[in-house]
């Protein structure tokens, strides 16, 4: 690895407002991220992919994969983050090396590149990230990218942050890094008003961020920038100006958060979107804070008065799918979102949680979701540390939930099972922010849960004779699923379609 490279990551594990890091020893954090990794597990998320995730949502620059093809491939457009504007961060770019490159270097290859770019397509900025195999090879992005900003009158950004460099989550801090290194602070807003603040850690995914947004409006608070979600370079490049950040996701990017205090002096405070409660408590929190830092005061009292409206409305909206949900158990398997914040949602739509993954968790975290579900420092049954999927599936399949929440990848384990799934990780399609999320993630749970379809599956297969009933099913159909009859009737149709006598084998 570079001497810089090194020298950043060093700087990645100092990070003051990470509790893990501060956790270990002096030893230990010298030593970085020695967890090893299994080959192919980089499918699942390299140093690189995390960079290219955090950043990827600033949609109006050019995001430059050096590399072979196969890493912008891997990462490629694989998460709902919604542009109000420009499409250009859907383009996959690449410099796509061959061997030839390999031997005589890449650079040349990536300094025409960037002139391309800039030809056809004239972004504001060009972000330029390394890969491994550039990386092996010595290609210096840093230096090519000075050159092109030189050359072209435009920031080229180098995002060094190589796939071996270590996992996903070191990925995202090292985007980050480059943020802060060239990009904030090197503009000044066209104006300020003291209601300005920064959303970090928001990416906007399925469109959350405007179902926040309007609350905002309606304070007059101004979104200076969302990094990165639906950001825009000059916004984020002026960011330095803001009163206030928010923190969204604090595993993700909280050294631009504690940097910015460093530097700016702007303070930070961690919040969600998620649940009814959580949304109001960011609202006090984003207003008590710009009070603090000069805005006029009756800020305060405009907050508690739109809260009370909004949560009023809400509490109205989900008052139907309350009573249908009471009592129905969740299986809690999240991952980039916070699961205290989930389980507060959760409990606020009358869902009795089971279980909860606290493998990505910080201490903190667990303190909170403990708090929240009245358990004792003891009692840890309901925190998964690392479920294996047969663990999931005997979940599931002995009636222990009646539903999964989780990321695509464990989806096919509920299906097995025949249990509803719904998906909360980052590739989901439906956006659950503030109190309109709250309905749309209450309708979407009662949807899956009471969708007829499960019904169906779980009629035994017309070939087995031992009445055996697969999946968990109840002994009455749910409200709305296929009634006896018509089970008997889908029975019929199988056995038909397969040639079967309905006398070969018992009804
Ligand atoms: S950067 Fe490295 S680990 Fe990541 S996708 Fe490319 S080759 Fe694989």
């Amino acid at each position: 690895m570079s001497a810089s490279l090194n020298a950043k990551i060093a700087e990645v594990f100092e990070e003051p407002g990470c509790d893990k890091n501060q956790g270990k020893s002096e030893k230990e954090r010298k030593k970085g991220c020695t967890k090893q990794l299994s080959p192919g597990a980089a499918a699942g998320g390299c140093a690189f992919d995390g960079a290219k995730i955090a950043l990827q949502p600033i949609v109006d620059v050019a995001h430059l994969v050096h590399g072979p093809i196969a890493c912008e491939g891997n990462s490629w457009d694989n998460r709902h983050a919604a542009s109000s504007g420009s499409q250009l961060y859907r383009t996959g770019f690449t410099t796509d090396i061959s061997e030839l490159d390999v031997i005589y270097g890449g650079e040349k290859r990536l300094f025409k590149s960037v002139r391309e770019i800039i030809e056809k397509f004239d972004p504001p900025a060009v972000f330029v990230y390394q890969t491994c195999v550039t990386a092996l090879i010595g290609d210096d992005i840093e230096a090519v990218c000075q050159r092109a900003s030189e050359k072209f009158g435009k920031p080229v950004i180098p995002v060094n942050s190589p796939g071996f460099a270590g996992p996903k989550n070191l990925g995202n801090k090292l985007g980050a890094e480059s943020v802060l290194d060239y990009v904030i602070g090197t503009r000044e807003p066209e104006y300020t008003t003291p209601y300005d603040i920064n959303i970090i850690g928001e990416y906007n995914l399925s469109g959350e961020l405007w179902q926040v947004k309007p609350l905002l409006d309606a304070l007059g608070i101004r979104i200076l920038s969302c990094i990165s979600g639906d950001g825009r370079y000059n916004e984020i490049a002026s960011s330095h100006r803001a009163k206030v950040n928010m923190m969204v996701c604090s595993k993700s990017m909280i050294n631009i958060a504690t940097k910015m205090q460093q530097r700016y002096g702007i303070p930070y405070f961690e919040g969600s979107f998620y649940g009814i409660g959580d949304m109001s408590d960011t609202l006090r929190q984003i207003s008590r804070l710009l009070v603090e830092q000069g805005a006029p005061d009756d800020l305060l009292a405009r907050t508690e008065r739109l809260i009370e409206v909004e949560e009023a409305r809400a509490w109205t909206r989900i008052a139907h799918y309350r009573q249908r949900l009471a009592g129905k158990r969740v299986l809690l398997i999240t991952g980039g979102v916070k699961s205290w914040s989930v389980v507060a949602a959760l409990q606020e739509a009358g869902l009795e949680i089971v279980g909860t993954s606290i493998k990505k968790s910080t201490k903190e975290d667990k303190e909170k979701i403990r708090e929240i579900m009245g358990l004792t420092a003891e009692d840890s049954a309901h925190m998964i540390d690392d479920m294996t999927p047969r663990e999931m599936y005997n979940m599931l399949k002995d009636a222990k939930a009646d539903i999964m929440l989780s990321g695509g990848r464990s989806q096919f384990v509920a299906l097995k099972a025949r249990m509803p799934w719904l998906d909360i990780n980052q590739e989901r399609h439906h956006p659950y922010g503030g109190y309109e999320g709250m309905v749309e993630l209450v309708h979407e749970i009662d949807r899956a849960i009471f969708n007829p379809v499960w019904q169906q599956v779980r009629i035994p297969a017309p070939w087995r004779d031992d009445g055996e009933t697969l999946g968990a099913v109840s002994a009455q159909p749910a409200a709305g699923g296929a009634a006896p009859d018509d089970m008997r009737f889908l029975a019929d149709i199988a056995r038909r379609a397969m040639g079967i006598s309905p006398d070969e084998l018992p009804a």
